[in-house]
């Protein structure tokens, strides 16, 4: 299997004929939770893994991940299956050993703001998924990847992942006009993640197929087969064949769209 350098894996998202499509759990919980879910993404033409081990959790009691030994498992999944694996960095302490193996770095909402984090990551020279905080304005997050930026380093995926509004009965709301918004403000290819929008299973095939038809690059949907026995964000998981049909419908909108 060829490896592809970072590089290519940031082209990835400039593929005019095709979303990107990256899932997997929210966290990993086990080797054979990731292994599994791995090579069942894998068969539904997946592009990207991904697998929480460091999480920022609002409250403290709540898991917060395998940590290194969740990294493990990611880098054991990703060996196993070819896939190109994603996944949040809270920090860069011990991460030496890691960088290589990771393909794109996740900086998660809460540390859009952490620009100290955010120019050791652009340091890195690896492709940066930057997450909107969840009350930042589209300026605010154009100057968090402009700190990436600064760096040299380039290869900056934005990622729309709700922000916070008066609404309660979702967990967040999406902002779709991120899209256009940002396609006209830069270049940088700009993602939709609609389950930490949504908090909510039963929305997130309404908002992918929202953010294709707006013009998206690629969608981040979080999937867990028990969704009820997940240690995080279950509630809002899809079932690897609830996503599969989903990805049915979104390969006929490329068709249309792309
Ligand atoms: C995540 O993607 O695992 C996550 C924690 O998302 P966010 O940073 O958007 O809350
Ligand atoms: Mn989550």
């Amino acid at each position: 299997m060829l490896k592809k350098n970072n590089k290519e894996i940031y082209d990835l998202f400039k593929n005019d004929n095709k979303t990107v499509i990256i899932a997997g759990p929210c966290s990993v919980e086990s080797r054979e939770q990731i292994l599994d879910l791995a090579i069942k993404l894998k068969r539904m033409d997946v592009d990207f893994l991904r697998g929480g081990t460091f999480k920022p959790r609002t409250n403290p009691h709540s898991f917060q991940g395998l940590k290194y030994e969740g990294l493990d498992y990611l880098i054991a999944a990703k060996k196993k299956t070819g896939l190109p694996i994603i996944t949040e960095m809270i920090s860069f302490d011990g991460m030496d050993d890691y960088l290589e193996k990771i393909d794109i770095i996740q900086i998660g909402s809460r540390n859009m703001f952490n620009y100290d984090l955010l120019t050791k990551a652009g340091k890195t020279g690896k492709p940066i998924l930057l997450k909107r905080n969840l009350a930042a304005t589209y300026e605010e997050w154009l100057m968090a990847a402009e700190y990436i930026s600064m760096t040299g380093n380039n290869k900056i995926i934005l990622c729309e992942r709700g922000i916070r509004t008066y609404e309660t009965e979702t967990r967040n709301t999406l902002d779709i006009q991120a899209i256009p918004v940002m396609k006209k403000k830069c270049r940088f290819p700009i993602i939709i993640d609609p389950s930490h929008a949504a908090g909510d299973s039963y929305i997130i095939e309404s908002s992918s197929l929202a953010s294709v038809a707006a013009g998206c690059d690629g969608l981040m949907i979080e999937v867990h087969d028990n969704p009820n026995e997940a240690l995080s964000d279950g509630k809002q998981a899809l079932k690897t064949s609830e996503l599969n049909a989903i990805l049915i419908k979104i390969k006929k909108l490329d068709k249309i769209l792309k």
